[in-house]
């Protein structure tokens, strides 16, 4: 049978994953989405990266998505040569300036230093170091390590939670990225510290100008977006809960809470989310995880993740396979005891799709079909049925690479693909030659085919359709 997990796994590449044998081996191990993260790195790597994951992909004839996670407005440590060791009571200075002294360094955007003030606390490395301004002066400012031990390392994150920062959610640098990933076919847009659905906003009319449609996954990891977590919710193709800025950001204490409120929001909405970052921590040095960490992936299991994620265990970490060999046994152990029925109260609006999506899950968990079988233009009615956690598989059948590959982040879904239709006898036709020809079922086999408005001009044709393979 083939290799179907219904929780979807995302690993970054880095130094540890990208060669073509350790991509190959985590993607054969249960991986569906490759991140690439481009605060570290170049374009030609990246390219590298993307092409392998297509060959790859060709090889084993499994759809794999690709996620080009921007930057933002991220501040990172630079213009140092050597690492800035600290201890309580050492003192950094962020300059203008080239750094010259050992305890030096600078960011790319200088403007933040002027409004910076005494009394500020700055978060290094996700908050392993706390340092606090105590003076400026034109050109610097200085500060005192208020709590961490250890080394302050080039590229280093930063964090100014207290601070509002005159600089954009969506960076130049970021629109200059996402041009040269949509170049290269990638799937998915990470959004780095988005605040609003304003900043969406920016992005789409940036991706209608290069002509571009890829998944875009906003990031929830700073105070304003979770002030407006519903506009950005409404406006989002999918969500990442980027734990690790979001509990420096906000108090750590309330992550666990606001993961919650997110994938929920997210799950009742039909829009896919991440849960990310730390996930197995320990096994960037381990070759094992610590309780609580598989404690932690079965919990956004069930929170009602649609997808897990490996940051620095498979980026930079020295077990990158049996990372993702962790995720892949946890995933598949807790799957079946997901509580599906909390799910299916879902706000019904009135609205075709809606009610479509709502009773092909109640019609196959009444019935006990094997799959869901849905032909979807944008993907959009397979993941509407997706939210609902069905037991039964949800085939997708995308007429576009695109959107199949796209269809590979939701909980449950296994993306197909058939010949571009033009009405809905064609799907019809398409879905019966697909549903004898894949081999996915068997005589006997009990099926619902589902559509919700497959050609908005004419032809409407929001259907359900029950049968039994013959
Ligand atoms: P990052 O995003 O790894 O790009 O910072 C995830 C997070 O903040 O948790
Ligand atoms: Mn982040």
């Amino acid at each position: 049978m083939i290799n179907w997990n219904r929780i979807k796994i995302v690993a970054t590449a880095g130094p540890a994953s990208e060669s073509y044998a350790t991509l190959k081996k985590m993607i054969n191990k249960g991986l569906d989405i490759v991140r690439i993260n481009f605060s570290h790195g170049t374009y030609e790597e990246y390219k590298k990266t993307i092409l392998l994951v297509r060959r790859i992909e060709k090889e084993i004839k499994r759809p794999i998505g690709i996620l080009a996670d921007m930057p933002g407005p991220k501040l990172r440590v630079r213009g140092i040569v050597k690492s800035i060791p600290v201890k309580e009571g050492s003192i950094v200075i962020i300059t203008k300036d080239t750094p010259k002294a050992n305890n030096e360094f600078n960011i790319a955007y200088p403007i933040i230093l002027k409004v910076l003030k005494p009394g500020d606390n700055i978060f290094i490395s996700d908050g392993k170091y706390i340092i606090k301004v105590v003076s400026k002066t034109k050109k610097t400012v200085t500060c005192k390590v208020i709590d961490g031990q250890g080394e302050i390392k080039k590229g280093a994150g930063l964090n100014f939670p207290e601070v509002d920062l005159p600089i954009p959610a969506i960076t130049s640098e970021d629109f200059r990225h996402m041009t040269f990933a949509c170049a290269n076919g990638v799937d998915f847009i990470g959004l780095s510290f988005i605040k609003d659905a304003g900043d969406l906003k920016k992005v789409r009319a940036h991706l209608k100008i290069i002509k571009a449609k890829p998944f875009l996954i906003s990031k929830i990891e700073r105070r304003a977006a979770i002030a407006n977590l519903k506009e950005i919710v409404d406006s989002t193709d999918g969500v990442m809960v980027a734990r690790g800025d979001l509990g420096v950001e906000l108090p750590i204490e309330q992550v666990n809470i606001l993961q919650k409120e997110i994938i929920k929001m997210c799950n009742s909405l039909g829009k896919p989310v991440i849960t990310a970052t730390q996930m197995l921590e320990s096994m960037i040095e381990n070759p094992s995880p610590t309780r609580a960490e598989v404690s932690d992936v079965a919990n956004a299991i069930f929170d009602g993740t649609d997808a897990i994620m490996l940051s620095g265990e498979t980026a930079i970490g020295k077990y990158p396979l049996k990372a993702v060999e962790m995720m892949y046994k946890i995933a598949k152990t807790v799957e079946p005891k997901i509580d599906r029925s909390k799910n299916i109260d879902y706000l019904e609006k009135d609205n075709l799709l809606d009610i479509i999506s709502k009773n092909v899950v109640r019609i196959s968990e009444v019935y006990g079909v094997k799959g869901i079988v849905v032909p979807t233009e944008s993907g959009k009615t397979a993941r509407m049925v997706s939210r609902y956690r069905p037991n039964a598989r949800i085939v997708a059948l995308a007429s576009t690479e695109r959107v199949q590959r796209q269809l590979v982040l939701p909980f449950g879904i296994y993306p197909c693909r058939i010949p571009k239709h033009v009405n809905s006898a064609v799907v019809f036709k398409l879905t019966d030659e697909f549903i004898k020809k894949s081999g996915l079922f068997k005589k006997g086999d009990k099926l619902i085919i589902a559509a919700g408005a497959l050609h908005k001009k004419g032809n409407v044709s929001d259907f359900i359709k029950i049968m039994t393979v013959a």
